[in-house]
């Protein structure tokens, strides 16, 4: 009957809805692109050149900002005849498209244009558009991606994720819940943490049996390790487990699993692009959206960052022709170097998201600590439930605290490590604190970092 259920709504009334009723091509880029992934990889590399060289030509032409950049630097898209070609060009941060996001838009007419904004998470929220075509495959793209977690429109999803906060109109209200009906989804805020959360989910968990629980990662380790503290399991196992928005750590992976007994699917997206990459059955990496998206990783001097090593992730939208990202830098970090999988996929994997330049940390002699040191050293410390590292200044840190009844010699070798971590020039100033804070979009920040960041802006 569920499975019956999950056919009827992937085959009809989610097709009615998508195709005739808003007339959108999603169906049918979701179809190309579940073709498109078992392509030969060299196949999808010259589906990107040309995708590459249409967007260059478009917004030398129709994006005012781009051309005359362009033409001040003496750059000309014919020049580009293969990807390579492309890694001399100037990079696009975040700074760019909040100065000059009128002159990106495209001055041609390609469809309807609709404004987002990302959460800002990093600070201030950041302003962009793209082209209604763009949009749809971009919602194409992630139907497969969560398809490879068994989590394509039609499966029973249950939702721990931010929502919206404060008042909602009564119009917005029910179209939050038409859309929810129309994706059998069910919706658990994280906002508020703790037992009540748990409890929360895990009756919704019972009763509405989802096949699959998408989730922000932080939450959903954090009712993990309460059950495993317990010794318990979840009443009910999903089929899958599908977790964003936050860096994923192994250790994280592996309790959320034995908690669940389900496995786990990271994923990796952003608003300004949805999904970037995710993981498929084998879970060795995260497919890249490689038909829609040119993901680079590069070093410090911008080149092509060595196999193995870290980097900035660097990313080129192929179809928002509405408003061109072009070597647009994400902000994040990832481990270089592309593999194939033996699933048979063309797509090509990234290793691995390492977090972000903001959540870096800079220790004594400006050496710079990743932020995903903390999670991993605080993981031994079972009583803290939330922690938040902020760089005040470059020798000032504040370590903000949240646990419950850490006992005195826990505190103390918790302190010394921290401290010890960021070398004897930088003061630690320990705050016991009784909550932390999420970001307006549910997230929580685990490194804030007040320093001016170092940016990529000028390379
Ligand atoms: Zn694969």
């Amino acid at each position: 009957m569920t499975n019956l259920m999950r056919l009827i709504h992937r085959r009809m009334v989610f097709p009615a809805f998508e195709s005739l009723f808003k007339g959108r091509n999603t169906l049918r880029y979701w179809n190309e692109l579940e073709q498109s992934q078992w392509a030969e990889p060299e196949a999808i590399a010259a589906m990107q050149l040309r995708s590459l060289r249409r967007l260059l030509e478009h917004a030398a032409l129709h994006s005012p900002y781009y051309r005359d950049e362009w033409r001040r630097q003496g750059l000309d898209p014919r020049s580009v005849s293969t990807l390579a070609d492309f890694v001399c060009w100037p990079l696009t941060g975040r700074e760019t498209i909040r100065a000059h996001r009128s002159a990106m838009r495209s001055t041609s007419p390609c469809g309807r244009l609709i404004s987002k904004a990302t959460g800002g998470s990093s600070g201030v929220p950041l302003q962009f558009d793209l082209n209604e075509d763009s949009h749809e495959r971009r919602t194409a793209a992630s139907f497969r991606g969560y398809g490879w977690a068994g989590a394509e429109p039609g499966s029973r999803q249950l939702y721990l994720w931010g929502v919206p906060l404060g008042e909602r109109s009564i119009l917005a209200r029910w179209k939050d819940r038409v859309h929810q009906a129309l994706h059998r989804r069910r919706v658990v805020s994280c906002f508020e943490g703790g037992d009540a959360l748990t409890a929360r989910f895990l009756a919704e968990l019972t009763s509405y049996r989802p096949d699959v629980i998408v989730a922000y990662v932080n939450p959903l380790y954090d009712i993990a390790r309460r059950l495993l503290e317990r010794d318990e399991r979840a009443p009910y196992a999903p089929h899958s487990i599908v977790v964003g928005a936050e860096r994923l750590h192994a250790f994280q992976r592996d309790a959320i699993e034995r908690a669940f007994s389900a496995p786990v699917f990271e994923t990796y997206g952003s608003r300004e692009f949805m999904l970037i990459g995710a993981e498929c059955e084998r879970h060795d990496g995260l497919h890249l959206t490689s038909e829609y998206l040119l993901v680079e990783i590069l070093d410090e001097d911008g080149r092509p960052a060595a196999p193995g090593t870290e980097g900035d992730v660097v990313v080129t939208d192929l179809h928002n022709l509405g408003m061109p990202f072009i070597r647009y830098v994400t902000g994040d970090r990832a481990i270089a170097g592309f593999d194939t999988c033996p699933c048979g996929r063309g797509l090509p994997l990234l290793r691995a998201v390492t977090g972000r330049r903001l959540d870096m940390l800079q220790a004594t002699g400006g050496r710079m600590i990743p932020g995903e040191f903390f999670p991993h050293l605080v993981k031994d410390f079972p009583a803290v439930r939330r922690f938040q590292v902020i760089q005040e200044s470059a020798d000032l840190v504040r370590f903000r605290l949240q646990a419950d009844g850490m006992a005195g010699a826990d505190r103390a070798r918790l302190e010394r490590v921290v401290s010890e971590s960021l070398g004897s020039n930088v003061r630690v100033i320990f705050e016991p604190v009784d909550a932390i804070a999420l970001t307006p979009a549910g997230k929580l920040q685990v490194v804030v970092n007040r320093l001016a960041g170092p940016s990529r802006e000028a390379a």
